[in-house]
Formats: C-alpha cells, sequence, structure tokens
C-alpha cells in the first residue's frame, strides 16, 4: 500500500516509501489526473485501484513531469485517455537508457509487476511555455522547467490553485542539477511570474511534503537559489562551501553528499565554460498564453 500524505476532495498525494516519491491524484468534475505514478508495483496498484475507484465517467490524464526513471515507472499500470509531457520528454535521445534503469531497478530488487515497463508516449506534447490544455470546465497550465533535467516541466491546474512542480522545491532535497545551473536558476526566476498568470497557493514537489502556503513555497525558492548562488561563489572565488553544516541541515546526508559532488562537477564545467555571465536582456519573460484543448 502507498501512504497516503496528504488528502482534501480534489487532492490526494500518494508518497512512495522510496525516495519519498511523491505521486498526485486531482478529481475535478471533468477528469482524473495522475501525476508521476510511483514506485513499488503495490504502491503503484494502490494509485491505480483509487482512480479507477473515483473515474466513473471522467476522463483520465496522466501526466509526467520529466523522465526520471522512478517517476515514470508507473505508466504503463493506468488506463490513460491522455498522456502529456513536454516535447523534450517525448524525444529524449536517453530514453532506452531510462527504461534500461527501470529493468535494472526491478532485477537489483527482485521486483514482479503486472504490468510491462515501457518509456511513456505522449498525446500531448507541451513544446513551449504557458501553453494551456482546457477539458470541460477543468483548466490547465503547462510550463517548461528545465534545469533539474532537460525535460522538466510543470503544471498548474487553476480551479484549484495548485502547482504540480516536480523535481524543484523539495523540503527534503536541494536542487540537483542534472542539467544546468543557468536553466535551474531561470526556473526558479520564473516561478513568481508563473504564479502572478495562474494564483496558485500550494506546490507540491516530486520528493519530500507539498508547500500548502505561497510563503512556504516562496522560502524554498529562496534556498534553492541561495544554494546554487553560495556554490557558484565558492567555485568562482575558490572559497569552501561549508559542508558539513549544509548537509546537516538535511535528513539523507551520507546519499545527498553525492549529489551536493556532482553538482559541484556540473557548476566547475560550466564556471570553465563561462556560462554564468549574467545578462540583464534575458531575464526570462513569458510569452502569451496559448488555450489548446476540448472546448465541448
Ligand atoms: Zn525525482
Amino acid at each position: 500500500m502507498s501512504k497516503i500524505l496528504f488528502r482534501d476532495p480534489n487532492v490526494t498525494i500518494f508518497q512512495s516509501a522510496l525516495y519519498q516519491t511523491n505521486s498526485t491524484v486531482v478529481r475535478t468534475d471533468d477528469l482524473v489526473l495522475v501525476v508521476d505514478p510511483a514506485l513499488l508495483p503495490d504502491e503503484v496498484a494502490a494509485i491505480r485501484e483509487y482512480v479507477e475507484s473515483i473515474r466513473e465517467d471522467r476522463s483520465v490524464f496522466l501526466v509526467f513531469t520529466h523522465s526520471d526513471f522512478d517517476h515514470i515507472i508507473g505508466y504503463k499500470a493506468f488506463r490513460a485517455d491522455k498522456v502529456f509531457m513536454s516535447e523534450t520528454m517525448a524525444e529524449n535521445p536517453k530514453r532506452i537508457a531510462i527504461l534500461e534503469q527501470m529493468f535494472e531497478f526491478d532485477e537489483q530488487y527482485y521486483i514482479k509487476r503486472s504490468y510491462p515497463l515501457e518509456y511513456p508516449v505522449p498525446d500531448f506534447k507541451v513544446y513551449r511555455d504557458a501553453v494551456q490544455y482546457r477539458h470541460l470546465s477543468t483548466k490547465m497550465a503547462f510550463y517548461l522547467t528545465p534545469g533539474h533535467t532537460a525535460d522538466s516541466m510543470m503544471v498548474v491546474v487553476w480551479q484549484l490553485g495548485l502547482c504540480i512542480a516536480g523535481d524543484y522545491l523539495s523540503n527534503i532535497e536541494f536542487p540537483f542539477i542534472y542539467h544546468s545551473s543557468v536553466e535551474y536558476v531561470k526556473t526558479l526566476e520564473k516561478l513568481p511570474r508563473i504564479h502572478d498568470r495562474n494564483w496558485f497557493t500550494r506546490l507540491i514537489p516530486g520528493h519530500g511534503a507539498p508547500a500548502l502556503t505561497i510563503n512556504d513555497w516562496l522560502q524554498r525558492r529562496t534556498d534553492s537559489l541561495a544554494y546554487i548562488y553560495a556554490l557558484r561563489e565558492s567555485i568562482a572565488m575558490g572559497t569552501p562551501f561549508d559542508e558539513e553544516t549544509f548537509l546537516g541541515r538535511y535528513q539523507f546526508p551520507r546519499m545527498q553528499r553525492k549529489e551536493h559532488e556532482a553538482n559541484i562537477t556540473l557548476l566547475r564545467k560550466e564556471h570553465e565554460q563561462g556560462l554564468w555571465t549574467w545578462d540583464p536582456d534575458n531575464v526570462p519573460v513569458l510569452p502569451e498564453p496559448i488555450p489548446f484543448g476540448e472546448t465541448t
């Protein structure tokens, strides 16, 4: 069984025992939205049973925030009417390797599943910021959020004041920068603008506890930016970064030290390539929203 971390009449967050990975199920009058169903077989089965129990004649939409294997491993357990992801995720050149990671994970722990492992195939590709999708009276807006991975995206569900953020703004993880700190910072800078356009109070990260107030996720955003800027400064100036104090603030410092070290390696490369130059003309501006979707 999967642990239910949070529940209100429209939103249920299931949390895996592994990595505290969050799977969000949103029910509106018109649809059931399932975001990143994860992770162990019984946990995925519990999410599927719950979705089946509430779907009635609603459409079921699956959304993937990015292609990290733990977020997509539940894909084929669901009968989805539509699958949403970023275009970059759909075209991820590493998708065979990611699928291989899923097989390796299941074999490592002798895990058997009642459904096949596959890399998700999209029905709807988010190719730019502020793409909106409306289904009957439910309206969603999608934003590209590269930085953690190149193919990350967020979704805002309008009526619920809810942002499902993927692997950003976790309270148990500092930024894991697999793609680019430059893009990561731009994504964090974009967040208040996304908020101003869509107005959400609650934000659900990929791992850990949801932020239930604006102050909560704004504070997490500040913490994330502070970490990246402090790390950059220590690399650029050759001054020490107080790792012990920093990692000591987190509950899983042994494993997360490796993530911090990987961040240092990536940021050193960025520094050598001169990628951190501040360009005041390059502050992210959101394009006009494009509405898509069914209107019936
Ligand atoms: Zn993750």
